[in-house]
């Protein structure tokens, strides 16, 4: 017979019966497959940690939110969030559902290119474009989305030079009711700004005003915020159409949807209080319906969702390292995934599980990850089952920013899995290794021999 290991014996406050003020506590659930394959199978082929992300996911969800949209508005137009997700096989799966590029730097700028994006298709946002970004994207006829007056002017220059016509809208910023209010991208609406740029971007002959633009936040738990943006871009352009006669072809409104995660400090979990794609839908499309811009030139509406379309597609799977017991007797677990892997966990409590249960007797548990650095805290306190050395975790809805905001800090960074719509894994990034890694370094001379 084996012989039991020794558990050292907890004291839990027995809650049974008693609900609290969110209902009876719920059980952990392990989570052992993914689309149908082996927690086990992934990390003991690929290893550990690991991303993983479902392509089933990532495509319904997108169907999800165009048709929350096209139901109510039939001119609708999503673009990728490079930024959110720039691995080019989950970009190119947004592109094979219809989405166009929206970029934020002349990196992303390449990339989308480099997919097989028309310039044509690209939205150019963000302060930060050079002189070559902004000659490339008017060459291409990308839509540059303006950010503010020196940029402006620096359009005003160049396009002449190009020959072409520079194709513009500006980012407006605006009051929803949402604090802090974002007043550092683009040009304010309610002090005038945002209209004086209009005044000298109509009468210039190498551009055209073809939209207007916002991004109100992130993580927006107000569909009401947007109903306002909207009404706000619908009188400026009402105001266009009178002033000079011109007629708007889009009305960008961003991304910002909330995804299900659940905010440090929030009061209950993301996933009952996450608006959804209806509700905003509701809100942006019943306000342009609202709006007063002539019937015959409702603008297309564009979309630049990312955390809430792919937040869900997205697994990091990991081991347990060790267990430990803290000074004030508090267990703590440290596993294989560090914040450097989970950028996202400095801001949400994420939602992490065992891949399958062995005891259901949980304890308040402090889950670190293995980097030599104290801030590296998965979940600060979370009632937990114990866990053993090698058994597995696997953490949800990590899809948004983390394989773009990742740190390479002290380890490898690991490989990306994606598994297709009949289940096949396939790798769309490899782990980083000693030859990448040193790859950009350079030695001088002086200090390729050390003796010691
Ligand atoms: C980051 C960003 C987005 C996507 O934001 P989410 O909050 O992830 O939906 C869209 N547009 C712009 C301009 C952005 O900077």
């Amino acid at each position: 017979m084996e012989k039991l290991k020794f558990e050292r014996p907890v004291i839990n406050r027995i809650n049974a019966g008693v609900p609290d003020k969110f209902g009876m506590s719920t059980a952990i659930q392990p989570i052992s497959h993914i689309d149908d394959v082996a927690v086990e199978d992934l990390l003991s082929e690929y290893g550990s940690p690991l991303y993983v992300i479902s392509e089933k996911s990532i495509r319904n969800t997108f169907r999800e939110a165009l048709s929350a949209f096209k139901t109510r508005y039939p001119k609708v137009q999503f673009a990728w969030s490079y930024k959110t997700n720039y691995l080019n096989a989950v970009c190119n799966i947004y592109h094979q559902e219809g989405s166009w590029a929206e970029v934020v730097s002349g990196f992303e700028f390449e990339k989308a290119l480099a997919n097989g994006v028309p310039g044509s298709k690209i939205i150019f946002n963000g302060p930060d474009k050079s002189k070559e970004d902004l000659e490339r994207a008017i060459e291409h006829g990308s839509l540059i989305h303006i950010d503010h007056f020196d940029e402006l002017y620096e359009i005003m220059s160049l396009a002449p030079k190009t020959g072409k016509k520079a194709k513009v809208a500006i980012r407006v910023n605006m009051d929803t009711g949402i604090y802090p209010h974002w007043d550092r991208f683009g040009f304010n609406y309610e002090n005038g700004e945002a209209w004086t740029a209009i005044n000298k971007i109509m009468p210039d002959p190498n551009m055209e005003l073809i939209g207007l633009h916002t991004h109100i936040g992130t993580y927006i738990m107000t569909p009401n915020a947007y109903a306002i943006a909207t009404s706000k871009l619908a009188a400026l352009t009402v105001r266009i159409q009178l002033k000079y006669n011109h007629h708007l072809k889009y009305l960008d409104l961003g991304g910002g949807f909330a995804s299900k995660n659940t905010l440090k400090g929030a009061y209950l979990p993301g996933s009952d209080t996450c608006p959804t794609f209806d509700d905003y839908a509701e809100a942006i499309t019943g306000a342009l319906s609202n709006s007063d811009i002539q019937y015959d030139h409702m603008p297309t509406l564009f979309l630049e969702t990312g955390r809430a379309l792919i937040d869900d597609a997205g697994y990091l799977l990991g081991s347990v390292l060790a267990n430990k017991r803290l000074l004030d007797g508090r267990r703590s677990l440290i596993i294989d995934i560090g914040v450097n892997n989970l950028f996202t966990s400095f801001w949400y409590e994420h939602h992490i599980v065992p891949s399958k249960i062995k005891q259901r007797d949980t304890e308040d548990t402090t889950i670190y990850g293995p980097l030599c650095m104290n801030i590296d805290i998965i979940r600060a306190a979370i009632q937990f089952p114990v866990l053993e050395k090698g058994d597995h975790v696997v953490i949800k809805r990590i899809g948004a920013y983390n394989m773009t905001q990742w740190m390479q800090f002290i380890t490898y960074r690991p490989k990306v899995v994606l598994i297709d719509l009949e289940g096949k894994a396939h790798v769309i990034r490899e782990n980083e290794n000693h030859e990448s890694m040193n790859a950009l370094d350079k030695m001088p001379n002086h200090l390729k021999e050390i003796q010691l």
